[in-house]
């Protein structure tokens, strides 16, 4: 069944107990503002979610396009934090570029990128979980396409992307895991993504549901932010993270010491009034914008 924002928010709300639990206390409220441009003036910098922020699916939005322009004639810094590991950061890129941003290659940075770092030098032959046809040539040592052999024979699994995963696929996984525990790293923590007509389910869905510890890169969890803020050269308050999600851009931007703004207009909160979902978590945005 396709999820909609208020099963995939029970699905955060059931595996909260593992995200990061900032020590910083939260806003005691939110302001509210039109779109972006109300608090382009208070910071040097800004972390974007990708899906939901700038785009929806396979199609830009088009205030953001214009937001970011705005950015640039601002002087601010630009990061885009993304939870998108099916493809390739090159691949990315050439998306983002295709739908008229300007990034630079600095300036993106996609969990794919933070799971292939903590890869590098593990060894041992590792499963990839990714959309049909897609490739891995860009990760560090032996990533090979997860097939029936491999459910048996990994030294380890990558969850990258769940496209073309389903249940069945899932119970094998989950069966291989339970016959002989093995490292499972996913790089997209997600628990839905928003398309053009609903949500689907994404990596961290599934990989929450295994029998074993499984190690996330990704937002909501500190070394995205870290890299992000690194990336920047600037201290975390002078930086607004922009997210869709509660649990995953507001939550790791406040942990990381940020100002945060969650997007309610389009993406996961499309139709849907936040209020009561801010209340159940304690998860508060420094600011709610209407859209990017
Ligand atoms: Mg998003």
């Amino acid at each position: 069944m396709r999820p909609d924002a208020r099963w995939a928010f029970a699905r955060y709300r059931a595996i909260a107990h593992r995200l990061p639990q900032p020590a910083r206390p939260w806003p005691k409220h939110s302001y509210r503002i039109l779109d972006l441009d109300y608090v382009l003036k208070r910071y040097d910098g800004f972390i974007l979610d990708a899906f939901g922020v700038l785009n929806i699916g396979e199609g830009v939005l088009e205030q953001a396009l214009k937001r970011v322009a705005t950015m640039r004639a601002l002087g601010k810094k630009v990061m885009v934090l993304t939870n998108g590991a099916s493809a390739p950061r090159a691949e990315a890129l050439a998306k983002y570029r295709g739908w008229g941003f300007d990034f630079a290659d600095t300036e993106v940075i996609a969990s794919r990128d933070l799971a292939a770092a903590a890869l590098a030098g593990r060894g041992g032959l590792w499963a990839g979980i990714a959309p049909e046809g897609a490739g891995f040539a860009d990760l560090p040592g032996d990533v090979r396409a997860l097939d029936n052999d491999l459910l048996g024979r990994a030294d380890g699994f990558l969850f990258l992307g769940s496209q073309d995963w389903t249940d069945a696929k899932q119970a094998a996984l989950v069966a291989a895991l339970k016959a002989r525990p093995r490292p499972v790293i996913c790089a997209n923590p997600d628990i839905v993504a928003p398309r053009e007509d609903g949500f689907t389910w994404e990596p961290g869905h599934w990989a929450h549901q295994l029998p074993v510890p499984v190690e996330y890169h990704g937002k909501p969890f500190a070394g995205a932010f870290d890299a992000a803020l690194a990336a920047m050269g600037l201290p975390p308050e002078q930086v607004a993270m922009v997210g869709d999600t509660l649990h995953t851009d507001i939550l790791g931007g406040h942990a990381a010491g940020c100002a945060t703004v969650l997007i309610t207009g389009h993406g996961f909160f499309k139709g849907v009034d936040p209020d009561s979902f801010i209340e159940a978590t304690g998860i508060v945005p420094t600011f709610i914008a209407d859209e990017t």
